[in-house]
């Protein structure tokens, strides 16, 4: 894994409506385990949905100003180009296009969302596509519906770099800090005059544009 292709790719996808020092700190928590890039992927919301409160583009802006001065987590763009439901599936088939039969792609997603994983949309599919990385934290257990169970059966039992070697299918437990930051909390805050320093990075209060949809 010495050329940079060939480093897995994990993928975080979330409204990020905003960004928040959670979301960052649990994505570089998995690049740096995984030895990974991470790409954060807003999802489009579809018209029939609950909308974000800022718009696909401010989102995007709030992003990229949250991402200045690394370069191991990404904005990608993918979801917001394609029209409909944001689904992972498809995510990961354009991804796989593009990266080749080969490379280590990792899907991270919460613990919560992990449970409720057999109510996506071709749930059994992502492991043909990607890996599944689990962020968990320390001493919380990972509660598994038996129709789970039975998926991920077997899936864990490798060494992270022989998983790492291999390009999908392996369900990785990836133990991150749990910082108690929501987009919810931070919206709150905004609207009520207040502002989230500490929650967001320092980057999102310099341009007073960026959380103006919020205020
Ligand atoms: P909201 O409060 O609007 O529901 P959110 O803060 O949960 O938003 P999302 O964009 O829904 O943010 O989250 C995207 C992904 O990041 C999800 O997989 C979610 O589990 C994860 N995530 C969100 N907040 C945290 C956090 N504080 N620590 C770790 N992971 C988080």
């Amino acid at each position: 894994m010495t050329d940079h292709q060939e480093r897995p790719l994990a993928i975080l996808g979330g409204t990020f409506d905003p960004v928040h020092l959670g979301h960052l700190r649990v994505a570089w928590e998995a690049a740096e385990l995984l030895g990974a890039d991470v790409h954060l992927v807003p999802a489009n919301v579809p018209p029939h949905r609950p909308q974000p409160v800022a718009s696909a583009e401010q989102r995007v802006a709030i992003l990229r100003a949250a991402l200045q001065g690394q370069d191991r987590l990404v904005l990608d763009q993918r979801e917001l180009r394609r029209q409909g439901p944001s689904y992972s599936v498809d995510t990961l088939i354009e991804l796989r296009n593009e990266v080749g039969p080969s490379r280590a792609v990792v899907l991270l997603v919460g613990a919560d969302a992990f449970s409720g994983l057999p109510s996506w949309h071709r749930w059994r599919d992502l492991f043909d596509l990607a890996h599944i990385g689990v962020l968990s934290r320390a001493g919380h257990a990972i509660t598994e519906s038996p129709e789970l169970a039975a998926q991920t059966r077997g899936r864990r039992n490798r060494g992270l770099s022989a998983v790492l070697k291999t390009a999908a299918g392996a369900v990785i437990d990836i133990q991150v800090s749990a910082l108690e930051i929501s987009a919810t909390h931070i919206r709150d805050e905004l609207a009520a005059g207040r502002q989230p320093r500490y929650l967001v990075p320092s980057s999102l209060l310099a341009d007073p544009l960026l959380l103006a949809p919020y205020c």
